[in-house]
C-alpha cells in the first residue's frame, strides 16, 4: 500500500512533544532560525495534513523538499520520533498529490526514478555512454562550445558536477563467488548499490578484498537490483517496495551471515525492509529477516574482530579526519566503528572533524533541487577540513564523497577523499596477504 499522511499509523505522529531539543541539530533551522524550516515546525505541518487541516499544497512541498532528510533531528529527539517515516511519508503524499507539477520534473522522475533505477542493465549502459562522453574528448567540447547553456536550469548546474564513471563496473571487478585463502568462516552476501557501481567500483573491489581477508566467502551478484533508497525518499514507495521484493528474492537472508553494504545512504533504507514490506503478507517475515541481517561493512568487521593491518596504506606517515555520512551516524547510529578501523592502520593520525556529523549539503539531489544551501552547507563542511590541515578524509557514503571531493576541488586544496575500507584493502595488499581469489561462477 502507498503511505500517505492521513494513513500513517497516527502514534508515529503524535510522538513529537514540541520540547524543541531538535532545533540546533537541524541545518534549515540552522540557516533561517524559522520554526516552519525545523524539524518540529515540519512534523506540525505533517499532523496538520494527516488532520485534515491542511492540504497537499505547493508550498508543504516545497518546505518538504527544503528538509535535508539528514536525520539530525532523529538523533537529538529524546522522545523516539521516527522522522524517517514521516518525512518519506510526507514526500510520498506530494507525489501522490501531484503537489510539484511541472512537465520536466515529471519527465525527469520517469526517466530515473521509473526507468534507470528500476533497470540495472540500462543504468550500466547509461553509466557506459557517459563514460564515453567523458572520455573521448566530448565533454569538453561541449562545454567549449557553449552548447550546455540549452539545457534546462536543473541540468545545467547538473552537468559540471557529473562524477567521472568507473573504467569498469563492480561485475568486471568481483566474481559471483569469492572464497578466502583459508576454509571461510562467515558467508556474506556483498551490496554493490548503484552509484557505487558506476563511480565507485573500486570501492567494492576494496570491500570483496576486506573481507577475504578477515575470513569470509563474498557472493556478490553481478547484477542487481537498486534498494530502492532514492525512491524512498523521493516519495515512490510503490517502486521502493517492488526493489525491496526483488532484493529479497535475489539474497535470501537465510542463505548468508550478513548482508552487507558499504554505502551510508543506502544502508539506512536497506535495513528498513520490515517496515516497507509492512502491509504485504508474502514478503513481510522474509523482509524483517533481511533486516536482521543487513550490516553496514563499518559494523560487520567490528563484529568479526577486523584484523589489524600489519603495514599501512600510505608510504609515509599521513593525517586523516573523518566526515560521518548522515544515513550512517544519524540514519544507523554507526559511528564509532569506522574510528575503530581507521584507528587500526599504521602510519595514520586521526584527527577529529569539528561538526563531523553536520550535513555536507550531498543529500540525494539536494545538490540540484536545493544549490545555494547545499553549496553553503559544502562550503562549511569543506571549511572544517581545511582547519583539520589533514591531508586525507574518510567518509562512507558516495554522495558525500562527491560532495566534500568537488568542495576541496573548488578549494584548491589539495586534501584526498577516501573510503575507510580502501584504506583497510591498501593497507592489507601493503602486506602482500590478500589470498588470490578461488572464483566460481555460480553461488
Ligand atoms: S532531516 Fe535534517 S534538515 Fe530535515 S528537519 Fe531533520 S535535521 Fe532538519
Ligand atoms: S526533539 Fe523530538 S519531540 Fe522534541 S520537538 Fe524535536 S521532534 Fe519533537
Amino acid at each position: 500500500m502507498t503511505a500517505t499522511l492521513r494513513t500513517l499509523d497516527y502514534a508515529v505522529l503524535q510522538q513529537c512533544m514540541h520540547c524543541g531539543m531538535c532545533l540546533p541539530t537541524c541545518p534549515t533551522y540552522d540557516a533561517t532560525t524559522r520554526e516552519r524550516n525545523s524539524p518540529r515546525g515540519r512534523i506540525a505541518l505533517m499532523r496538520a495534513v494527516a488532520d485534515g487541516d491542511l492540504a497537499v499544497t505547493r508550498e508543504f512541498a516545497e518546505e518538504m523538499s527544503y528538509c535535508l532528510g539528514c536525520l539530525a533531528c532523529q538523533t537529538a529527539c529524546p522522545a523516539g520520533v521516527n522522522y524517517a517515516e514521516l518525512f518519506e511519508t510526507a514526500r510520498s503524499d506530494i507525489e501522490i498529490q501531484q503537489a510539484l507539477p511541472g512537465a520536466g520534473r515529471a519527465f525527469w522522475r520517469a526517466v530515473t526514478l521509473g526507468f534507470l533505477f528500476m533497470r540495472p542493465r540500462a543504468l550500466r549502459a547509461a553509466g557506459s555512454l557517459l563514460r564515453v562522453y567523458q572520455r573521448t574528448g566530448l565533454q569538453a567540447l561541449v562545454r567549449r562550445s557553449g552548447l550546455i547553456r540549452l539545457l534546462p536550469d536543473s541540468l545545467r548546474r547538473l552537468e559540471p558536477q557529473t562524477p567521472r564513471i568507473a573504467p569498469a563496473f563492480s561485475n568486471a571487478l568481483i566474481a559471483a563467488h569469492e572464497e578466502p585463502r583459508e576454509p571461510a568462516r562467515h558467508r556474506v552476501a556483498l551490496l554493490t548499490g548503484c552509484i557505487q557501481d558506476l563511480v565507485f567500483s573500486d570501492v567494492n573491489r576494496d570491500t570483496a578484498d576486506v573481507l577475504l581477508a578477515n575470513g569470509c566467502a563474498v557472493f556478490t551478484p553481478p547484477v542487481q537490483p537498486c534498494c530502492g533508497s532514492l525512491h524512498a525518499h523521493n516519495g515512490d514507495s510503490g517502486r521502493a517496495q517492488q526493489l525491496a521484493r526483488r532484493m529479497i528474492d535475489l539474497l535470501p537472508p537465510d542463505r548468508y551471515d550478513a548482508i552487507v553494504t558499504n554505502a551510508g545512504g543506502c544502508g539506512s533504507h536497506l535495513r528498513r525492509y520490515g517496515p516497507l514490506l509492512e502491509g504485504d503478507p508474502r514478503y513481510r517475515d522474509r523482509a524483517h529477516a533481511w533486516d536482521a541481517k543487513v550490516r553496514d561493512i563499518h559494523e560487520w568487521l567490528a563484529a568479526i574482530d577486523c584484523r589489524a593491518p600489519a603495514a599501512a596504506p600510505f608510504a609515509d606517515p599521513a593525517t586523516l579526519t573523518y566526515h560521518e555520512s548522515c544515513h550512517l551516524v544519524h540514519g544507523q547510529k554507526i559511528s564509532k566503528q569506522p574510528r575503530a578501523l581507521l584507528r587500526l592502520l599504521p602510519g595514520v593520525r586521526l584527527v577529529e572533524l569539528p561538526e563531523s556529523t553536520w550535513c555536507c549539503g550531498s543529500a540525494g539531489i539536494y545538490a540540484i533541487t536545493q544549490p545555494e544551501q547545499a553549496d553553503a552547507l559544502l562550503r562549511r563542511k569543506t571549511g572544517h577540513v581545511l582547519s583539520t590541515a589533514a591531508a586525507w578524509v574518510a567518509t562512507a557514503n558516495p554522495g558525500c564523497h562527491l560532495q566534500i571531493a568537488r568542495g576541496l576541488d573548488a578549494a584548491g586544496a589539495g586534501v584526498g577523499v577516501v573510503h575507510p575500507i580502501s584504506l583497510l584493502a591498501q593497507a592489507y595488499r601493503n602486506e602482500s596477504l590478500i589470498a588470490t581469489p578461488v572464483t566460481s561462477p555460480n553461488h
